[in-house]
């Protein structure tokens, strides 16, 4: 097995994200969990990466840490309303592309809300259609401008043409492998979960008995290992985080990090003799495998 996914048939969805130049990322905000969740799985199969809070400060915290590309955003929200989360956005200058999802239908509503920054606005009830045409608009607006390069750890991917490099040299990834890394490459050495990379790389709710997100990073560090042997003995750029999940390690703040633990973990144990503590290195050669 080489994690090549070319025998099994590719889902509709799967075909879409391929046809796409561009994944975006989209966040849903709204205190109504059924219409939140629908919501998500709609934007997911347009194959966005999607994410879905509840509450306008888990809204702003969430815009803060993940800058996506597209918000959907309900105005009645707990802790603080849609009108609030959009002011506070707009005061600190975050630019995510905001549609604001609402129940009132008074011109002054809509009109306070595009002064506010709003880019559009879609009346409840609203044609599931017309909602995904609308965040399409936008989301073309918006990958015009995009960078299609992110890079992080070593590893550049281009979003546009679909191609990896690892410190310069190409890697051949598989449609699932490139999804993969494009996710963890858009957090930027953040944790993520194994049940989010389900969720957002395999569009399944339920990773429940299923080792897939393991199996598919064992995939990925063999090739980032075929291309860079030396990380057999440093570790792979895709870390393990004990019972969360994985991430990519920053490789130029990593060796610093390395040098630093060299010269502060030596110490002197009983016997006088100088003694150098292991620096997480049965880890490292787990993930480097
Ligand atoms: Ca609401």
């Amino acid at each position: 097995m080489d994690g090549t996914t070319h025998m099994v048939p590719m889902s509709v969805a799967e075909k879409y994200i391929v046809e796409r130049k561009v994944r975006m990322r989209v966040l849903v905000v709204e205190d109504d969990r059924s219409l939140g969740l629908f919501l998500q799985k709609g934007l997911m199969l347009e194959g966005h990466d999607v994410e879905w809070v509840g509450d306008g400060d888990a809204a702003l915290d969430m815009v803060a840490q993940q800058m996506p590309d597209l918000m959907v955003l309900d105005l009645g929200l707990p802790c603080r309303d849609g009108a609030g989360v959009l002011e506070a956005m707009r005061r600190d200058s975050l630019t995510t592309a905001v549609l604001v999802l609402s129940g009132r239908s008074e011109v002054q509503e809509r009109v306070r809300c595009l002064d506010l920054g709003a880019d559009d606005f879609v009346l409840k009830p609203f044609s599931f259609h017309e909602l995904m045409a609308r965040c399409r608009s936008l989301l073309r607006r918006r990958e015009r401008f995009a960078d299609p390069v992110i890079r992080f750890g070593g590893v550049e991917l281009n979003r546009m043409e679909r191609i990896v490099l690892y410190e310069g040299i190409p890697v051949d990834l598989t449609v699932k492998e490139f999804a993969l890394l494009e996710f963890l490459m858009q957090r930027k050495g953040g944790c993520c979960s194994r049940s989010e990379l389900v969720q957002q790389v395999w569009h399944s709710d339920n990773d429940a008995g299923t080792n897939i997100v393991d199996v598919y990073i064992t995939y990925l560090r063999k090739k980032l290992l075929a291309v860079h042997p030396e990380d057999l003995t440093k570790g792979s750029v895709i870390q393990t985080v004990r019972g969360s999940g994985y991430r990519l390690r920053d490789k130029r703040s990593a060796a610093r990090v390395d040098a630093l633990a060299r010269e502060d973990l030596r110490v002197r144990d009983t016997s006088g003799a100088e003694k150098q503590f292991g620096y997480e290195q049965g880890e490292r050669f787990d993930e480097a495998m």
